[in-house]
């Protein structure tokens, strides 16, 4: 073969906007559409089978188009730089095709790698920016205009029928079998992978659900339906930003629920403001982006950590979230908020040693998001705002009726309300009335709610005031804020 222009698809999961995808095109060159499954990655503690299905009901949906197109794509289970090498020594005019990637330590390490193979080989590997995201970005001067340009530019479309097919060297190719076990949900209550599925949240979403968004948003249970629920579209690429923007600025010209899509965009937004801190600082993965709170939470108590894992820590909207997230992959951002906020602040854990478990339940988990919004809901950035949730009082106001603690956690369903929040305040004899042991039927509260906070707030609101987190917070606004901005507090 003389030559081949191969597009490698990451967390770009889509064919159209697709600029790698109409770069190759453009190349004149024939096409190679490749998925690698790489071992390494799908090894690491942050990755799930619930996001493995999710990727690959995404690569069967590209998969039928492509056929349909009289394209195949290739999903080959290798390690990046040994294949790469491989198809180099068979065909000897390359070029690769991708978007950045703003990945973990690992993916990040193994781009590097590809970067340094196709140096040695001559192969020139073409990098489309993801997103609105700057690579090599040190300050963020112009970076609000320049999102807006980014999402208000042309998408890339290339018409298949246009594209010149590739196939691989039959001795590297592989028989991707079309009913992969993986394709199966792990569980029904998961959203289903794939274009058309993005597609068609983002068109409900933008015709009919957006008109509770603002009500919903802080709410367990009704933000399921009335957020847009693109998230894992937007992490995994079935989507790009700038079609969700698109899509949203054609909805509101027709002057239909203009606050609500307002609300939303400004979402949309710190999708890449929160990407971009991550790509511009990614030891945010490891270490306290302020290291002034290096020595403070620096236990790790298992039983704590597991019982906030098991979603038995006998505090019902904690508790609640954490087995509806283990169930369903989705939960909206207050209550993720205070799932990081009870582990790092009630139960007084360094943020580190709950960040994989919720990546693993996050479907939408992306490191980008992921990491900087750990870091400040665990109140370790010294920028923002320190919150404490408490989580009595989360549930009263976002859970007025009882119905999703008592859907999650079964074991309170009979319980009248003020017991569904608090059943430690039960007496002996209420427990009798409604035939029902604390700590037998359901769990004790692991900490005194109100002493742990207590406790949180005098530690953090000390450290937060100590010179090392002051002098560590003018580089950080250096790097991450506007200049002409004071801090923002970045949440809801
Ligand atoms: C500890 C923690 C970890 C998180 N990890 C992730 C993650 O791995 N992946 C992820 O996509 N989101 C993450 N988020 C952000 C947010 O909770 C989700 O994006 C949102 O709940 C997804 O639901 P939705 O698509 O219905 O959101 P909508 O409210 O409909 O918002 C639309 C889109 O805007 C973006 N967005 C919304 N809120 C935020 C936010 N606070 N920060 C950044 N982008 C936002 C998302 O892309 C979202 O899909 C995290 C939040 C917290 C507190």
């Amino acid at each position: 073969m003389d030559g081949m222009a191969i597009v490698w698809f990451k967390r770009d999961l889509r064919l159209r906007d697709h600029e790698p995808l109409a770069h190759a095109a453009a190349s004149g060159l024939p096409v190679l559409f490749l998925y690698l499954d790489e071992p390494s990655q799908c090894a690491h503690p942050d990755y799930d089978q619930r996001h493995r299905s999710f990727v690959m009901q995404s690569l069967a949906a590209m998969a039928h188009e492509l056929k349909e197109a009289g394209h195949i794509l290739q999903v080959i289970r290798a390690e990046a730089v040994p294949f790469f090498t491989r198809i180099r020594e068979k065909i000897p005019r390359l070029q690769l095709y991708s978007h950045e990637e703003t990945g973990h330590h690992l993916s990040y390490r193994r781009d590097r790698e590809v970067k340094a193979l196709c140096r040695a080989c001559g192969i020139p590997w073409i990098e489309s920016q993801s997103n609105a995201v700057v690579r090599g970005l040190t300050h963020r001067e112009s970076w609000n205009e320049q999102w807006a340009d980014r999402m208000l530019g042309p998408q890339a479309h290339v018409p298949l029928s246009s594209v010149i097919p590739a196939l691989l060297p039959i001795s590297l190719a592989h028989e991707w079998p079309a009913a992969d076990p993986a394709c199966e949900s792990t569980s029904a209550a998961m959203q289903p992978g794939g274009e058309p599925s993005g597609h068609r949240y983002l068109d409900t979403f933008l015709q009919e659900r957006v008109e509770g968004y603002g009500r919903a948003i802080s709410r367990p249970q009704e933000s399921r339906r009335s957020c847009s629920r693109l998230s894992p579209y937007l992490a995994w690429g079935n989507l790009s930003l700038r079609q969700v923007c698109q899509a949203t600025l054609l909805a509101r010209s027709r002057r239909r629920h203009v606050r609500q899509i307002d609300l939303f965009t400004a979402r949309l937004h710190w999708h890449c403001h929160f990407v971009q801190k991550f790509e511009s600082e990614c030891d945010m993965e490891f270490n306290n982006l302020n290291s002034g709170y290096d020595d403070t939470r620096n236990e790790v108590h298992e039983r704590l950590v597991k019982a906030w894992e098991d979603g038995l820590t006998g505090v019902p909207l904690v508790d609640a979230c954490m087995r509806c997230l283990r169930e369903t992959g989705y939960l909206n951002f207050r209550m993720r908020s205070m799932l990081v906020s009870f582990l790092a602040h009630h139960l007084w854990q360094p943020w580190q040693a709950g960040v994989h478990h919720l990546a693993r339940q996050f479907l939408d988990y992306d490191p980008g998001i992921h990491y900087p919004q750990f870091q400040m809901q665990a109140g370790t950035t010294g920028v923002n705002t320190i919150r404490l949730y408490n989580p009595y009082k989360q549930a009263e106001e976002h859970d007025p009726g009882g119905q999703f603690i008592r859907k999650w956690v079964p074991e309170l369903q009979s319980l009248p309300l003020p017991f569904v929040y608090r059943p430690d305040r039960m007496t002996p004899l209420d427990q009798r009335f409604h035939n029902f042991t604390l700590g037998a039927d359901y769990p004790a509260p692991v900490v005194d709610v109100d002493k742990a906070a207590a406790h949180a707030r005098e530690h953090l609101w000390k450290t937060k005031r100590s010179d090392a987190v002051r002098s560590e917070n003018s580089r950080i606004i250096r790097r991450h804020v506007k200049p002409s901005r004071v801090p923002r507090r970045d949440s809801q």
